[in-house]
């Protein structure tokens, strides 16, 4: 399915350090999710062209010494459930615990691939030692070192191996995939309902490769499309569905395997953490979104009322805020036709290609209304501009002294060609390049 690592192992083997290895280096993104004890938990990055997503289970549990042996161990299971290969680590240096032998004995029922990995082998003295973990009974384990680096380009090349290539997955299927998306009761499974209420309108159910994963193909309001994942929705486990751990892990899997993303708010309770770290993954992810205040039949309404909510909305999700925002409710069914036309048309728009020509013409407008700043007293000239052959819209602009665009003037292109070609719900990028 995805090519999700999960990081799995008891406090100070070195998790963290692992992960920033990960997704660190070279053009990684790293995705700095605010508000959990630790800032550095899911990331993205790419190894020999193929990319991937990291989650450091550890990102979830206070790192102290009275930890719950049991919050690790549920931690443990739900990465099993949920992602595609798992790296259990040990610290070399301190030897085998039994906590790692009580983690061993769950990963050892586990039919996704497990990678034993002995950290903190930062010699060779160390590696002799690290031999003791083959009685984990997870094979001979892989010798690395967080900290210099040194193991790590193996593993990986062999973590690869278990990888699809994601973008010839997605190219495959011409039918729009939404992923329904929101912490924990904002009512995703209702709103999923009011598609599969009538069970004509389902088309197929596809199995996915994961047991939990179903795909189901609807035809509804005159449209085709897949609501990825909804096993994962009509299958209520309230108990694990509360940690915030669990449902950020079937969110990464739902976003990640869709085009566009129906982010559910409950509009008794306004946008509130939780929701904006599931609205930054799915920008980081450039999946197109259309955000749907859900429950808007319990808001009391005058006729300021929506215009008050936008406002509000707009302000906190800044400065991505080119999105359809629909206030609807799953219960009594209004609006979720237009939830389903909002998000066909941000489909549309994600797959917009916007002619070289017509392109350059609007940079010659831009450059009129306003250059780039001079920068050290040096004149920065914009000469033409190219979409990127990308499956987003992603977009190069030419010039001599790409450095000296700054932020500020990036943001005015940005909104210009918002406002000049409809962009609606789609994350976009733009590169300087050197010409
Ligand atoms: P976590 O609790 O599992 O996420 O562990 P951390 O990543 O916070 O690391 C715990 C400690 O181990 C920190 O002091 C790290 O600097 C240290 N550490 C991590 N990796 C290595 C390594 O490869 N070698 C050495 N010597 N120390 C490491
Ligand atoms: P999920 O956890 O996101 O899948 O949320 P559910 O679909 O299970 O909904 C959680 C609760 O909110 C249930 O009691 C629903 O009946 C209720 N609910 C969902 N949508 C609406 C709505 O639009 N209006 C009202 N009043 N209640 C709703």
């Amino acid at each position: 399915m995805g090519n999700l690592i999960a990081i799995v192992g008891r406090p100070n083997v070195g998790k963290s350090t692992f992960f920033n290895r990960l997704v660190g280096w070279r053009h990684a993104i790293v995705d700095e999710i605010a508000g959990v004890t630790r800032d550095r938990i899911y990331g993205k990055s790419d190894w020999n062209g193929k990319e991937f997503s990291v989650i450091d289970t550890g990102g979830w549990v206070e790192n102290s010494d009275d930890i719950f042996e049991e919050e690790i161990r549920k931690q443990v299971l739900i990465a099993i459930d949920e992602a595609d290969i798992i790296t259990f680590l040990v610290d070399a240096q301190e030897g085998i615990t039994d906590m790692d032998i009580a983690v061993a004995e769950i990963l050892r029922r586990s039919s996704k691939p497990v990678y034993l990995v002995a950290n903190k082998v930062d010699n060779n003295a160390i590696r002799m030692q690290a031999g003791e973990f083959y009685s984990l009974g997870l094979g001979d384990p892989w010798c690395i070192s967080s900290i210099n680096g040194s193991g790590t380009g193996d593993l990986l090349d062999d973590i690869v191996k278990h990888f699809t290539d994601i973008d010839e997955s997605a190219e495959q299927n011409e039918v729009p995939r939404i992923a329904v998306v929101g912490r924990p009761n904002v009512g995703k499974s209702s709103l999923i309902n009011t598609f599969i209420g009538e069970e004509r309108n389902i088309v197929t159910p596809l199995a996915g490769t994961t047991r939990d994963a179903i795909d189901t193909h609807y035809r509804k309001f005159g449209h085709d499309f897949i609501i990825v994942d909804t096993a994962g929705l009509r299958r209520k486990t309230k108990v694990k569905e509360d940690l915030e751990f669990y449902s950020v892990m079937r969110s990464v899997r739902a976003i990640e395997s869709s085009d566009v993303c129906l982010l559910l708010i409950d509009a008794t309770q306004g946008i509130e953490r939780q929701d904006m770290n599931i609205f930054s993954l799915i920008v980081r992810n450039k999946k197109g979104l259309v955000l749907v205040v859900n429950k808007w039949d319990l808001v009391e309404k005058n006729n300021k009322t929506v215009d008050e909510y936008t406002k509000l909305i707009k302000e906190r999700i800044a400065p991505f805020n080119d999105v359809p925002i629909i206030f609807a409710s799953a219960l009594t069914k209004q609006r979720v036709f237009k939830v389903i036309e909002a998000a066909m048309q941000v489909y549309e728009n994600r797959k917009r290609r916007i002619p070289t020509s017509e392109l350059n013409n609007f940079l010659q407008e831009t450059l009129q209304i306003k250059e780039p700043p001079v920068y050290k007293g040096k004149l920065v000239k914009i000469k033409y501009a190219a979409q990127l052959p990308t499956k987003t819209p992603q977009f190069a602009f030419f010039c001599n002294l790409p450095q000296y665009i700054k932020d500020p003037y990036k943001r005015f292109i940005e909104n210009r060609l918002r406002e000049k070609f409809n962009l609606t719900g789609v994350p976009i990028q733009i590169y300087f390049r050197e010409k």
